[in-house]
Formats: C-alpha cells, structure tokens, sequence
C-alpha cells in the first residue's frame, strides 16, 4: 500500500511539474519542458531495469509506470495542444540522444580508469545490466511516440466527443503494446519473472488512467482555446517525418512566383519522364506551347503591373481548363506549357478551347489572345527536345499566320528540328 501510494505521489509529482512548464511555454519557451522531458530518460531507464517494488497488482518498476509512462503522455499532450511538427522534435532528440548515449559508453569501456584519492572505481556493471535494454527502449518509444498520436487521430473519428476517452483508451492501448515489446526482452535479458510482466501492465494501465484524467484536467483548466479537428491519419504521419516539409521545399522551389505555375526547370524535368513514360507505355502525350500575342504592346499601354495580372488570369483560365493528369507550366515571360496525356487531335481541341475562353472579352482584364503550337510524341518524335522544337515550330507558324490560333500540323510531319532548343 505505502509503494501504490508512493507511485501515486511520483506521479503527481512528475504530471505537475511537467504540466506547470508546458503551461508556462508561452513565456519560458518549449525548450524547458522539452530538455526536462529528456533529462529524465536515463533515470527512467535505469530505474526500468533494475528498480522493482511490489504493489497491489504485482511488481513493477517506477522507471515504466511513473516515468515512461509520463513521458508518452506529455508528448501526447504536446501533440494535442501544439502540432506534429513540434511534437516530432523531442522524438527524433530522444532517439539520437540515446544512441549517442549508448555510442559513448561503449567507447568509455576502452578508457584505462584512474582510481579516485579513496581507491574506489566505476561500477560499470550497471551500464551491462541496461545497455541492451536501453537501445531496446529507446527503439520502442520511438515506435509508441509515432503510433500514440496516430491511434489519438484515428480514434478522433470515433470519439469525437469524448476525450477523456479517447486519451486513456490511446494511451492504454499503446502502453500495452509497449509493456508486451519491452518485457519481452528484459525477460530473455534478465530472465525478470512474468509476474513482473502482469505487475506491470497493471502499473501501466493505473498510470494511463491517473494521466488521463490529470490531462483533461489540465486541458480544462489550464489551456484555453480548442483543440485541432481530427487529421487523416496519413497527414498526421506526413508530418511526423521529414517528408511533408521537403516537398513542400520541392514544390515552392520548382514554382513561379507571379502565377504559382511549375517553371521551366520542371517542366525540363516533368516533360522528360512523361516522354519516357509515353515511350514505354505507348501512350500518347501532348505538348502545347501558349504564347500571349502582341504581350510588349498591353505592357506598353496599361502598364507592367496590368501585364502582370493578365499573367496571372491566364495562368488561372489554363489551370480551369486542363483536365487532372495534365501540368501546365510558365515556362517563359508570357509562354505557357500544357503536357497531357492525349492524342493529338484531343491535344489540338484543348488548345483551341483554351485560346477561345482567353480570347473572350469579359471587360474584366485588357482583352488578349495567344497562338498555340501543338505537338504529339509518335515514332518521329521520341525526346521532349523534339516535341518542344516541333511545338515551337507551330506556335512560330500560327504567329506568321496572323495570331490569335491553334497550329497543330506542319511544316512537315516527322520534323526533328534542326534549331532544337538545348535543355
Ligand atoms: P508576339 O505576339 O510576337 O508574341 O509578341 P509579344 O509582344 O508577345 O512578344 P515579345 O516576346 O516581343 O514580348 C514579350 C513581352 O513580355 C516582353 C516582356 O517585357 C514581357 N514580359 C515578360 N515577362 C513579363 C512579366 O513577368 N510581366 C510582364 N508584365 N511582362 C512580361
Ligand atoms: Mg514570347
Ligand atoms: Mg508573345
């Protein structure tokens, strides 16, 4: 009874401590709450692999029950009242800190130890004793962080309105799977009794409760303001690694910033996979190269600034009008690129579509048109530098034609281009 009311107190203490600087993050700055989280990860292991008391239920380490425990349900809460790209700092700062931790130790094993003035020497067994356990764990919660908040979405779904219950069922959930990984081994390790394993999921699951609870409480009284509707789980695990804010790097660095249209850089990039798949696939693909007919002269009479938003307008008109496979590019000042995936004829019809609905003179904007050249891969055109010379060509051939028109054919089926643009 004195240990359950003594685990009781070390985890009162712990959740309020650890509450009173995450509350305080506004002022102090998350780094606090975050450097206090870590700094009890080595008590916590230690404690975990050498440490058991008995209680009510079995025997169990305050190391799991308090600790561990704990430290999932903050990052929870992290998660919950921050995001997943705050919450990813403190797990992906655990999980290089140990390994460090662990690197270190084995190379401190090769120092030769001076004994201090009263003889005495480090006891390294205990590093023995936790060192496997140690990269066990820290494998582990790395798992469980990532899994807890994703299970805390998927469950937003069904729970909705209760989270009190969504929270406990969570961290019930994930301390299990935790106990069942993490025993597993600190049996074949320490040959640690199975009732130690029973002990301590009951130990687990008081503490899923006791932290459930003084986490709503907490939610209640001391955080104001609601909590973020549930995400797609998938969203969620974007944001847990790296990868959502690469390709947004991607996307804004291959982007042009007047019209927010793919630039030429991708579209060299883009076009030539989609020849290549067009080519192995035997699937057609359609280039059409739009260029704004007499461009210097709106410049010239409503102003760059106007120029700029006409830009803009067609960039949105060929966005509305291509269909969800096809990519349109600013690939010049006042040059557009279309690839889609047709054959030639439908490329032709898009193109003509597009150069009417710009043509179109809705008072709203200085009234313009373009020429379109439209070319199509086939046997005599197997490289995007030959589609986009053959393009070109026509585009050149509906200026001289007068403008303001699509050319899709000419100046000689299966041109190759001798004045081909170099990529
Ligand atoms: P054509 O019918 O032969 O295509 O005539 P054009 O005047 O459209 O052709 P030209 O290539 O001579 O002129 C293109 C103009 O586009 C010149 C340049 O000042 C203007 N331009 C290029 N980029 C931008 C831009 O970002 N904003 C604005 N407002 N104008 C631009
Ligand atoms: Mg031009
Ligand atoms: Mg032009």
């Amino acid at each position: 009874m004195t240990n359950a009311f003594l685990l009781l107190v070390e985890a009162l203490g712990y959740f309020g401590l650890m509450a009173v600087l995450f509350a305080l993050r506004g002022r102090i700055g998350l780094g606090v709450f975050m450097t206090a989280l870590a700094g009890m990860h080595f008590l916590e292991t230690y404690l975990a692999s050498v440490f058991y008391v008995a209680a009510p239920l079995g025997i169990l380490s305050p190391g799991s029950t308090v600790l561990f425990s704990g430290k999932l349900v903050m990052l929870l809460l992290l998660y919950m009242k921050e995001d997943a790209a705050t919450v990813r700092q403190p797990i992906y700062g655990l999980l290089v800190g140990n390994l460090l931790t662990l690197g270190l130790v084995g190379v401190l094993r090769f120092h030769s130890v001076e004994p201090l003035p009263g003889g005495a020497m480090p006891d390294m067994s205990f590093i023995d004793d936790m060192g496997w356990l140690m990269a066990w764990g820290t494998a582990l919660l790395f798992i469980d962080a990532i899994l807890i908040i994703l299970l805390y979405e998927a469950l937003g779904r069904v729970l909705r309105t209760n989270l009190f219950l969504r929270i406990f069922v969570s961290v019930a959930i994930i301390l299990t799977f935790d106990q069942i990984g993490f025993f597993t081994v600190l049996h074949l390790l320490t040959d640690a009794p199975w009732s130690a394993f029973f002990g301590g999921w009951a130990g687990k699951m008081a503490a899923a409760l006791v932290y459930s609870m003084l986490t709503l409480a907490y939610l209640r009284w001391f955080e104001r303001g609601e909590l973020p509707v549930p995400r797609g789980v998938s969203d969620v695990f974007e944001a847990l690694t790296y990868r959502e804010r690469y390709n947004a790097l991607v996307e804004h660095a291959g982007r042009d910033a007047l019209t927010g249209l793919m630039h030429r850089g991708r579209f060299n990039e883009l076009g030539a996979q989609a020849v290549a798949t067009s080519q192995a696939t035997g699937r057609p693909l359609t280039l059409l190269i739009i260029d704004v007919d007499h461009f210097k002269s709106i410049n010239d009479h409503h102003g760059h600034a106007e120029g700029d938003r006409v830009l803009q307008t067609i960039a949105a008109t060929l966005v509305n009008q291509v269909g969800p496979k096809d990519t349109v590019f600013r690939i010049g000042g006042e040059e557009f690129a279309v690839l889609c995936p047709y054959p030639h004829a439908l490329g032709r019809l898009l193109g003509e579509t597009i150069r009417q609905v710009i043509c179109l003179d809705d008072g709203s904007a200085p009234r313009c048109t373009v020429s379109v050249g439209v070319a199509t891969t086939g046997p005599s055109v197997q490289s995007l530098e030959e589609l986009f010379a053959l393009a070109d060509r026509r585009l050149y051939m509906a200026k001289d034609g007068g403008r303001n028109r699509v050319v899709g054919e000419g100046p000689a089926e299966g041109w190759t281009g001798s004045t081909a643009i170099s990529f």
